[in-house]
């Protein structure tokens, strides 16, 4: 057995959520603290906790969650203005929710390296 998550309880619309994509093995919607004028969080449904615990049979749910931002990007328009992609893991990644997601930025020029 395993904590839900908010974001497994966003999967199951306990919590509501500004949901922008969906399919059977993914969902995106909007993060409630948005650092930039677009923020998005990408999660497979299935709850990977984060991407060190990702294994082999989780390849395809991974290579599908890539290959939904650029549809999301040309749905959102920020395909040729660039967005950036980030996956923060454990302490010192800033991860606080237990549950694998795709940070998506854009909509203002991003610095790097990140804080
Ligand atoms: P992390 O710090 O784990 O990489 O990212 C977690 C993100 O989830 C944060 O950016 C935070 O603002 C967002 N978040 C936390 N709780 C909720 C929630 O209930 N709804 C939404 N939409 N985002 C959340």
């Amino acid at each position: 057995m395993y904590d839900k998550t908010i974001f497994a309880k966003i999967v199951d619309r306990e919590i509501p959520a500004e949901i922008v994509y969906e399919d059977e093995l993914a969902l995106c919607f909007r993060d409630a603290q948005p650092q930039a004028p677009i923020h998005l969080l990408l999660i497979p449904k299935k709850p990977i906790p984060r991407i060190a615990e990702a294994v082999a049979e989780d390849s395809s749910v991974l290579g599908h969650l890539l290959t939904r931002i650029p549809l999301i990007a040309q749905e959102l328009g920020i395909i040729e203005s660039g967005f950036r992609v980030v996956i923060n893991n454990g302490p010192d990644g800033g991860e606080t929710v237990p549950h694998l997601h795709i940070h998506l930025l854009a909509g203002r020029p991003l610095q790097w390296p990140p804080g």
